[in-house]
């Protein structure tokens, strides 16, 4: 029986949960929100923000070593987050994005 599909639909029909997609600044692939790893511009200084909740300015990266790679190579991190990274933020994302899988 699948009474309980439609039993509290009483204005709308039953849709789909909207997934937020997100793009992703080295690629510009768009991808659902949790599948991308935000960067948050705290206040002058870039951080890696795990859970996504720290206010700031944020912009996403595939979890990817070449989308960090070209990321940091071609200044769209700096672009999107509208600041220049520090050496030891550049450095400290390198690092991190060499940590991750080639695509
Ligand atoms: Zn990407």
């Amino acid at each position: 029986m699948k009474t309980s599909l439609y039993s509290n639909t009483k204005q709308q029909p039953a849709r789909r949960k909207h997934i937020p997609q997100r793009t992703c600044v080295a690629c510009r692939g768009t991808k659902a929100n949790r599948e991308l790893i935000r960067l948050v511009n705290n206040a002058g200084t870039v951080e890696i923000d795990p859970q996504r909740k720290k206010q700031g300015r944020g912009a996403y990266l595939c979890p990817f070593a070449q989308c960090w790679e070209s990321g940091l190579k071609g200044n769209y991190l700096e672009h999107a987050l509208r600041t220049k990274l520090t050496p030891e933020v550049r450095h400290t994302l390198a690092e991190f994005g060499k940590s991750l899988p080639e695509r």
